[in-house]
């Protein structure tokens, strides 16, 4: 089997957490019958740097036509005071729009070896395995308009927060199908007591529903689900939401597992995927060998996974993270008594040989 695998390292982290994306896919393929082609590009301030713009029209065409997409981290202070039309952002937003990645699958698992490194009390957060599937290409960060303009005497700023039921519709289909696969439970969260955009959305997954007559379904006010998340996560299965409050509960989701380094995520629509870590670029460790690379290399495993359609090699690497961390080895975001702290390199190097050994 030949895939084509577009590479955005992009900005900050992002190039560091690249090299073990890629380093693991050289390692994993050929071991599956698999011949990758790579295409490594420019995207984000990277790309504003050498070319003027975030996303080039080429470089969009590659992800198009490759397989799969993954993507580093983009944006930085420098590139903060741009207009919002040049900013390293609108990469990503370009991708998932132009590609019609409209699912965004956010799983957050808390691994025993890891229980002490979270904030939250190991009690509470033992056991707990979510998936957050998020909206991806509609509400306020694409509804239009949008601007920010002097008016009179004073500067005003709109976004619009905008759904149509086919837009639901999909998503929520997305979200009972992956909960058939787990423990048939969706709670579909929204702002129902306030937005339009919500009743709709509540409505429609409602209709949903019907089609999925052995999944439970409960709804749940997003304010509820934030305090609910950190009081007793392992009452979600599979969290159902727009696109803002998806971004928003899974970053505190996050911590769960200890470190916004941990979390994968996979952004699917009618063909391919773009994977990529859930955290941002890190300005304040770029470039020191500190990133954790475990949200990146478990993107990898969701590409085999979602892209692919090869779950052993998905299993293989998800099991070489499980090992390493179980043998005591940490990147800095997870530090704890009886534990050795490695850089970016050399975690991946040690999660690389769990996968030569295991495989
Ligand atoms: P961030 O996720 O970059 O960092 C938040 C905190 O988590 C920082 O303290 C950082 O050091 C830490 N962190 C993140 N990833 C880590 C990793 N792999 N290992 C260890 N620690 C890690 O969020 P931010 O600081 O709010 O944003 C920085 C920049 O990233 C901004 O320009 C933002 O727009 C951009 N951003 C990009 C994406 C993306 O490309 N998908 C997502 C979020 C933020």
């Amino acid at each position: 089997m030949k895939k084509r695998v577009a590479i955005l390292p992009g900005d900050g982290i992002g190039p560091e957490v690249s090299r073990a994306t890629v380093a693991v896919l050289r390692e994993v393929a050929p071991k599956h019958d698999l011949q990758l082609e790579m295409h490594e590009c420019l995207a984000g301030g990277t790309s504003i740097e050498e070319n003027g713009q975030p996303l080039q029209d080429d470089v969009l065409e590659i992800c198009k036509r490759a397989d799969a997409v993954f993507l580093g981290a983009v944006g930085g202070p420098q590139w903060d005071t741009l207009p919002k039309e040049k900013r390293p952002e609108i990469a990503l937003l370009q991708l998932r729009k132009q590609l019609d990645l409209f699912i965004n699958l956010r799983p957050i698992k808390v691994l025993d070896c890891l229980l002490s490194t979270s904030p939250l009390k190991p009690e509470v957060i033992a056991g707990s395995d979510i998936l957050i599937v998020r909206e991806l290409t509609g509400g306020l960060y694409f509804g239009e308009p949008k601007y920010c303009r002097r008016e009179g005497p004073q500067e005003v700023a709109v976004d619009t927060m905008r759904y149509c039921s086919t837009e639901i519709e999909r998503i929520a289909r997305a979200a009972f199908e992956a909960s058939r696969h787990r423990r048939k439970r969706v709670t579909s969260v929204d702002k129902a007591n306030i937005l339009a955009t919500s009743q709709l959305w509540r409505k429609t997954v409602e209709r949903v529903a019907l089609d999925y007559p052995e999944v439970e379904l409960e709804h749940m006010l997003v304010d509820n689900c934030a305090m609910q998340l950190v009081k007793n996560p392992k009452q979600f299965d599979v969290i159902l939401t727009e696109n803002m409050f998806g971004d928003i509960l899974s970053d505190e989701a996050s911590l769960l597992t200890g470190s916004l380094g941990m979390l994968p995520s996979a952004s699917l629509g009618t063909s391919g995927g773009l994977y990529e870590p859930v955290h941002g670029s890190a300005p304040d460790i770029a470039g020191t060998n500190l990133a954790n690379p475990i949200a990146a290399i478990s993107s990898v495993a969701m590409m085999f996974r979602h892209t692919f359609h090869l779950e052993k090699a998905a299993l293989t690497i998800e099991s070489a993270i499980m090992k390493t961390l179980a043998a005591g080895f940490r990147c800095q975001d997870l530090p704890g008594p009886g534990t050795q702290i490695l850089g970016t390199e050399e975690m991946t190097a040690a999660i690389l040989e769990q996968i030569a050994t295991g495989s």
